[in-house]
């Protein structure tokens, strides 16, 4: 059993991995190994103090620079759900499952809105790992929403299970080379169904499928764990970076406004310290 799971590798999530890894605590930390795509993006940082003018890449190579040097690895995989378990806290991640005693949510903010009702199907016609959960639409039809290029192998595995997969790329250049993949160059506004989804809703038409896979960098932090307060689309914390769930805490963008390099690292600092108090008074 791990002490903490750190979920997100951007600045919240690597601030909070020095800190815990300065006090001995064994982590495990999700994400990226080149962190976080977002924090490379800043053409120029004026804001930060002590490095003025520094562009986001080379400000995020510091970062793996430290963490390199600290001897901190990051696990290359989407954290898909966080449940409760009294004592401790289990992770699903592709198909892995991890424990840990605490969590810190350091998820930046979504890449994506969810799409209206797609919270309310998730296990239940709506999966976020076509490794974990493809095989269950062998010969069916599904939707297949992907944000991003690099998880385009994913859709070309599901094309290979399913008997026709509407994929709706989130992103310029789609390459998928399956006969039975059906491009839509739109996001449904909506999904719908019974007891399991069962229709993808668009603008003018709707499309009858059996499930819906959604391939993004992140899960909103209310599809994440249940029971979680969250407010707008953010985690709501205390000044300790405390969520409302014992022993799961939140820093960086996925706790509000401002989303800015300081304050996700200063989150990631706070939360670090806060778990650590957490798991001495455990
Ligand atoms: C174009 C642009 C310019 C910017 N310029 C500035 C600037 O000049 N100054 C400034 O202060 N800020 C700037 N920012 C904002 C800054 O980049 C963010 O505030 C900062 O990156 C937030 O860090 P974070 O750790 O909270 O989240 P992020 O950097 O978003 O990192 C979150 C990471 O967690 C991973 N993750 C999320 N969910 C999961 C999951 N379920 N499982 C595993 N991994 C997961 C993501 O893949 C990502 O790698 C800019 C942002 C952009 C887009």
């Amino acid at each position: 059993m791990y002490d903490v799971a750190i979920i997100g590798s951007g600045p919240a999530g690597v601030s909070a991995a020095i800190n815990l890894k300065i006090h001995n605590k064994k982590i495990i930390w999700f994400g990226n190994a080149d962190l976080s795509k977002k924090a490379e993006k800043a053409e120029l940082i004026q804001n930060y103090p002590g490095l003025n003018e520094v562009t986001g890449k080379q400000f995020v190579w510091a970062l793996k620079n430290h963490v390199d040097q600290m001897g901190l690895t990051v696990t290359e995989e989407l954290v898909t759900g966080v449940y409760d378990m009294g004592e401790y806290f289990g992770l699903m991640a592709k198909d892995n499952t991890y424990e840990a005693k605490a969590v810190i949510l350091c998820l930046g903010v979504e890449e994506i809105k969810t799409v209206k009702g797609e919270e309310n199907f998730v296990g239940r016609g709506v999966s976020y790992c076509a490794t974990c959960d493809g095989f269950l639409y062998k010969g069916k039809k599904i939707g297949v929403l992907c944000t991003d290029k690099r998880y385009e192998y994913e859709i070309e595995y599901l094309c290979s299970l399913a008997d026709t997969a509407y994929v709706m790329p989130i992103y310029k250049g789609v390459n998928v080379t399956a006969p039975n993949a059906k491009i839509i160059m739109q996001m449904p506004k909506e999904v719908k169904g019974g007891l399991k989804l069962n229709a993808l809703i668009f603008k003018d038409s709707q499309i009858e499928v059996d499930g819906l896979f959604v391939l993004k960098g992140a899960i909103s932090p209310a599809t994440l764990m249940r029971g979680l307060n969250v407010e707008e689309g953010h985690v709501v914390v205390d000044r300790s970076c405390k969520t409302n769930i014992k022993g799961v805490f939140a820093a960086g963008d996925c706790t509000g406004r401002p989303y800015q390099y300081a304050k996700a690292i200063g989150e990631g600092n706070v939360a670090a310290h806060a778990v650590i108090e957490y798991l001495a008074k455990k």
